[in-house]
């Protein structure tokens, strides 16, 4: 079994898809193992996507995810992190909602910024997100 970090964004949250997207979860296989609704600052949502420092959207990225609070879930099932990608679409919600009418994305995310999910993309982020929010404890 493998662990992904999966996190409902501010607009996911203040748009109360929270029930629906557990249901997902829950229907797809996955246990949530730990879960923590958590309000990010500059300096820790800055952190959080340091590989994007560089990027023109990188100001506007914090100031959305710095916007409200956000659920982070640890995910738990044979192949979390792969799985969990596919169940959240692409990046841009636009797309989703043509290419990938089912992901979590098309239900909830508006365009390539406010997507409302986020899932680890490899085992190294998914061990960094998970210190990240939840330290490194390795049992439960
Ligand atoms: P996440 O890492 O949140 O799961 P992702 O891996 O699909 O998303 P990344 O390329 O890592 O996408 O971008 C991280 C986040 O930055 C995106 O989820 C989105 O909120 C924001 N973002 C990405 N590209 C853009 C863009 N072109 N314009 C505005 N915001 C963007």
């Amino acid at each position: 079994s493998e662990r992904t970090l999966a996190m409902i964004k501010p607009d996911g949250l203040s748009g109360n898809y929270t029930e629906r997207i557990k249901e997902v979860i829950t229907e797809s296989g996955f246990d949530i193992v730990k879960e923590a609704v958590v309000r990010l600052d500059a300096e820790r949502a800055s952190l959080f996507y340091v590989e994007h420092s560089g990027r023109s959207f990188f100001d506007s990225l914090v100031k959305y995810m710095t916007s409200g609070p956000v659920l982070v879930m640890v995910l738990e099932r044979p192949d979390a992190i792969l799985h969990w990608r596919a169940l959240i679409g692409p990046t841009d919600a636009r797309k989703a909602k043509t290419s990938h009418p089912n992901s979590i994305r098309a239900m909830c995310g508006l365009d390539s910024e406010k997507n409302c999910v986020h899932g680890s993309d490899s085992p190294q982020s998914a061990a960094r997100e998970i210190s990240f929010f939840f330290g490194d404890a390795r049992s439960d």
